[in-house]
């Protein structure tokens, strides 16, 4: 389960808001409890969608919505900022613009286990889903996980 504070929750659905009609990310900051395996959202990080930067032609985005990429400089000062505070890097979240927020196959090519990887539908512009997914250790599939959103 992954347990994320509404005001939070909040702030990671005003980025995939913002930057729509395009896929918007960020990163996952918090506490595992391993007993339980409950993962607690302590800071949501946005940050610039790096695929941006890869120049891909845009008369082929038609149809295509599963594009993008975190820059590894973004992930260093996220790591950076966990540590100071005693976290981890938990999740990474992105959008899928006009499409359900199912994990789909770049999204497993892309994945690892261990971490959330939280997609929200984008629909018209408005979070319309909020999922939670995790891959499973052989990498075959993504499992849902439960979010539990709470009033700080
Ligand atoms: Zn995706």
């Amino acid at each position: 389960m992954l347990t994320i504070s509404s005001e939070l929750l909040g702030t990671l659905c005003a980025h995939l808001e913002a930057g729509y009609p395009h896929e918007a990310c960020g990163i996952l900051l918090g506490e595992i409890d391993d007993a339980t395996d409950v993962r607690c959202v302590r800071a949501v990080v946005p940050v610039r969608n790096a695929w941006a930067d890869a120049a891909a032609p845009v008369a082929d985005d038609h149809g295509m919505h599963d594009r993008y990429a975190i820059d590894p400089a973004d992930v260093a000062r996220a790591d950076r900022t966990a540590r100071r505070h005693g976290w981890d890097i938990i999740g990474f979240f992105h959008s899928h613009p006009d499409s359900p927020a199912i994990a789909s196959e770049t999204d497993r090519e892309w994945a690892w286990p261990v971490v959330s990887f939280v997609i929200a539908s984008v629909m018209h512009g408005h979070v319309t889903d909020v999922f939670s997914w995790r891959l499973r250790d052989d990498r075959s599939a993504f499992d849902e996980e439960k979010i539990s959103a709470q009033s700080a």
